[in-house]
């Protein structure tokens, strides 16, 4: 790419959480990056206000209902294309002008367009942890063999990248993943059985989608994260670490065997790992200001407790026994917190639903994606019916 062009960006997941904080990136470097594609669920006049604002010539609604709505209302610029369903996302991830395609949809959903984008040679930038929880062998082998980029947008994730870029593979001893420990880290144990919906969408440090500060307050979160980390960064779960961090300043650590630890520092907002990526390797000035060292302020670590999180035992043991026992784990978490948000299930009930899962739903190799997708799926009915 000629160094005065600018940058094409696909956005999968436009009207959520990490999407907005995308455009807030996107707006103040428009200089250096262009979107070219748009997609969202069910949100079409907040999609189509991102069309007119940014000029996207594609956009995709997953959902068949809204995207008739959507052209009924006939919300959307006379110059943006808006396509439809999974077609439409996988169309929209392999546009022949995109050079990077920013996965932020949530859920396992996110795996086929992902993995389609890389067959057409797109970098990727991946917020969504889902999919690679799911079909991470598939993902790694794809993005390796057409020699794309898959930047890890996920803050840890991201904070880790930045730590080891530049040092050997064979010089890492381990990798320590910082959790804030979600809302109720310090709430008596007696209490969580009475958690709502309303109590577990709150997060103490980061603002962001209902799923995900749901799986933070758990650590299921967390457990989907060291998979993921398993499969960037190619370490065994033994030396993968969690750490309890509860002002979300330190976005992770990378430990070499040595015994020297570095780690990347920023403020709990997720344009700082969102731009890294988009503009990688390049680097500008952030949206946000950065941490101020000139105030006083504490930065606190501790173990997690187990038996607080049995979320996050029950992800380090699915990584453990690899196999589809990740996506059974996925799978049965997605659906938990689904249950969990429609007031169908207790807070409790999540690990429940995941441990009882796991236990009904043999682990095999699953060697092919088809193999894998269907063990998602009869995960998905067992978490269903618990
Ligand atoms: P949100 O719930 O805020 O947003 C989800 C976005 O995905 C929305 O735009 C939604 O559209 C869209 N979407 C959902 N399902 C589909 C689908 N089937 N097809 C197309 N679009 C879909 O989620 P977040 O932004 O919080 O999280 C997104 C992903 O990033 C998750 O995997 C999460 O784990 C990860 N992540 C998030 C962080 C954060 O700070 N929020 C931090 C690190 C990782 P619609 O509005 O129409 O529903
Ligand atoms: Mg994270």
């Amino acid at each position: 790419m000629p160094a005065s062009a600018k940058k094409k960006v696909v956005l999968l997941g436009a009207t959520g959480s990490i999407g907005g904080s995308t455009l807030r990136v996107l707006r103040a470097h428009s200089d250096k990056l262009e979107l070219v594609g748009v997609a969202a669920s069910s949100s079409h006049r907040e999609l189509a206000a991102i069309c007119h604002e940014f000029h996207v010539p594609h956009a995709v609604l997953s959902d068949e209902a809204a995207y008739a709505e959507a052209k009924a209302a006939n919300t959307f610029p006379a110059n943006s294309h808006l396509g439809c369903g999974e077609s439409g996302l996988i169309e929209i991830s392999t546009l022949p002008e995109a050079d990077i395609v920013l996965v932020a949809v949530v859920g396992a959903c996110g795996l086929k367009p992902t993995l389609a984008a890389i067959e057409a040679g797109k970098d990727i930038a991946l917020a969504n942890k889902e999919l690679l929880v799911l079909g991470g062998a598939f993902v790694i082998e794809a993005a390796k063999r057409k020699g794309v980029r898959l930047l890890p947008t996920d803050s840890e994730h991201n904070a880790i990248f930045q730590c080891i870029e530049g040092h050997p593979q064979q010089h890492l001893d381990k990798l320590i993943l910082t959790a804030s420990g979600g809302q109720f880290r310090d709430a008596p144990l007696k209490s969580l059985a009475k958690v709502t919906p309303a109590d577990a969408t709150q997060h103490p440090n980061w603002s962001m989608g209902p799923k995900i500060t749901v799986d933070s307050a758990t650590m299921a979160n967390k457990g989907l994260e060291l998979i993921e980390a398993h499969w960037l960064f190619g370490l065994e779960p033994e030396r993968l670490e969690v750490v309890i961090h509860p002002q979300s300043i330190v976005h992770s650590f990378a430990q070499f065997i040595d015994g020297s630890i570095l780690a990347q520092l920023s403020p709990p907002s997720m344009t700082f790992a969102i731009q890294h990526c988009l503009l990688y390797p390049d680097r500008a000035p952030g949206v946000d200001a950065t941490t101020d060292f000139r105030k006083a302020f504490q930065l606190d670590f501790k173990a997690p407790d187990f038996k607080r999180f049995p979320c996050l035992q029950l992800a380090y043991d699915a990584m453990r026994s690899g196999g589809s026992a990740p996506a059974i784990f996925n799978a049965a978490n997605e659906i938990a917190v689904e249950r969990f948000l429609a007031h169908d299930l207790a807070y409790l009930d999540i690990p429940r639903v995941i441990d009882h899962t796991l236990e009904k739903v043999e682990t095999s190799a699953a060697a092919t994606l088809e193999a894998l997708l269907h063990i998602d799926a009869e995960a998905r009915a067992v978490a269903q019916s618990f």
